[in-house]
C-alpha cells in the first residue's frame, strides 16, 4: 500500500501517520519513505496479507491512499455486494458461459500436430463433455531448440476443426502482431504464463473483441496477475478469464505448485471467472485427476486439461497429457463432484 501525504502536512501529522503505518505493518513489515513532486510518500509492506487501508482514509495529512484495489479497479468487485459473484464470459458461437453454474472444460493437445489427431481429439473430448478444444499453434518453449508449434498451419487446422465439430477453440497468441489472426480463429485467446506481463501483448488483446484467457505467471503474486488482467480490461475488453497453472516454489515433487488457495482469494477480490490448469501445474498425468477434482471442489469455473490420442508420441508435454480413456474417466468423476457442489460439467 502507498500513502501520498498532503504537501502541507505538518510535522505532527507526518509523525502520526508514520506511527500508524509502522504499527499496521507489524514486526515483520517495513515502511519506506520517499519524496514525489515535493510530497512525502510512504510505502507500506508486510510479509502477510497486506495492510488494511481503512484507517488511513480521511486521516489528517494523507491525501491519497493507494491499495491493491486501486491497482485492479476494473477487475475488482466494484459495486457488487456479493463477494462470491463473478461476471460470466459468454461465447455465443457454441453457447458456452464461463463463470456460470456450469464448470467448463477445455481439453486438447499441448500443441496442434496434424489435422487427423486434432480431429480425433476434438471428437473424443467433445463426446466426454468438453466445450472447448485447446491446442497451441504457436508454442512458448523454454529452449529455442524445442518444437515451436506448426504456426499458421496449426491455426488453420484449429479453425477447420472448430467449425466442423462445433467446438470452441482456445489457442495462444505470443506477440501483439499475432493477436488479430489468432482472434480470427480462436473463441478465446490464451496469453501464456511467460507472457503474463508482456504489456504490449496485453494491450493488443484488450483492443479486440475475443475473450482472453490470462494464465498466471509462474512467479506472479495475485496482485501482479490482477494488474496484468487490468491492462486488458483497461483497453475496453471486459472478457478476461484467469487461469491458475501452478507457481514455482521450493517443492520438487511436482512441476509447479498448484495454488488452489488463490481461487477464494480471487473470489474475494474480483469479478473475473477463474479456471485451473492441472496439467501444467503438476507436470504429470498421474496427478491431473486428483488436482482436477480438487479444483472443481474449490470453486474453479473451468479446467484446462491436456489430452492426446497417444501421449507417448506427443511433440510436447506428453508426460502430463491424458489419454482419451483417462479423460473419459476423469469427466465422469467431475460430473459427480459438480453435482455435489451444486454445479454441472
Ligand atoms: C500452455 O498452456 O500450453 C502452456 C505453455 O502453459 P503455460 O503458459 O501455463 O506454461
Ligand atoms: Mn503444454
Amino acid at each position: 500500500m502507498r500513502l501520498i501525504l498532503s504537501s502541507d502536512a505538518t510535522a505532527r501529522e507526518i509523525g502520526q501517520v508514520l506511527e500508524l503505518a509502522r504499527r499496521a505493518c507489524g514486526d515483520h513489515g517495513a515502511v519506506s519513505v520517499d519524496m514525489l513532486d515535493g510530497r512525502m510518500v510512504m510505502n507500506l509492506c508486510t510479509d502477510g496479507d497486506g495492510v488494511d487501508a481503512a484507517p488511513f482514509r480521511g486521516l489528517e495529512g494523507v491525501s491519497v491512499v493507494e491499495d491493491a484495489e486501486t491497482i485492479y479497479r476494473l477487475a475488482g468487485l466494484q459495486d457488487s455486494p456479493v463477494a462470491t459473484s463473478c461476471s460470466p464470459v459468454e461465447i455465443a458461437r457454441i453457447d458456452a458461459v464461463i463463470g456460470g453454474d456450469e464448470v467448463v472444460v477445455m481439453a486438447g493437445p499441448c500443441a496442434v500436430e496434424n489435422v487427423d489427431d486434432l480431429l480425433r481429439t476434438a471428437v473424443a473430448v467433445k463426446k466426454a463433455g468438453a466445450k472447448f478444444l485447446r491446442g497451441g499453434a504457436f508454442k512458448p518453449r523454454t529452449s529455442p531448440y524445442s518444437f515451436q508449434g506448426i504456426g499458421d498451419e496449426g491455426l488453420e487446422m484449429l479453425g477447420r476443426v472448430g467449425e466442423e465439430m462445433e467446438i470452441g477453440i482456445v489457442t495462444e497468441a505470443m506477440e501483439p502482431g499475432a493477436v488479430e489472426k489468432v482472434g480470427q480463429v480462436a473463441d478465446i485467446i490464451q496469453i501464456g504464463s511467460r507472457n503474463m506481463q508482456n504489456f504490449p501483448l496485453l494491450k493488443e488483446a484488450g483492443r479486440q473483441p475475443k475473450p482472453v484467457l490470462l494464465k498466471r505467471g509462474m512467479s506472479a503474486t495475485l496482485e501482479e496477475w490482477l494488474g496484468a488482467a487490468e491492462y486488458v480490461l483497461n483497453e475496453g475488453n471486459a472478457k478476461v478469464i484467469l487461469c491458475e497453472r501452478g507457481i514455482r516454489t521450493f517443492s520438487r515433487h511436482s512441476r509447479h505448485t498448484l495454488d488452489l488457495g488463490v481461487i477464494p482469494a480471487i473470489r474475494e477480490r474480483t469479478r473475473l471467472p477463474v479456471i485451473v490448469d492441472p496439467s501444467h501445474a503438476t507436470g504429470s498425468s498421474g496427478k491431473v485427476p486428483s488436482m482436477s477434482r480438487a479444483a472443481l471442489a474449490a470453486g474453479a469455473d473451468g479446467l484446462l486439461i491436456e489430452v492426446h490420442p497417444d501421449p507417448s508420441r506427443a511433440m510436447s508435454d506428453g508426460f502430463q497429457t491424458l489419454t482419451f480413456e483417462q479423460f473419459d474417466r476423469l469427466m465422469a468423476e467431475l460430473k459427480r463432484i459438480a453435482r455435489a457442489v451444486g454445479r454441472s460439467v
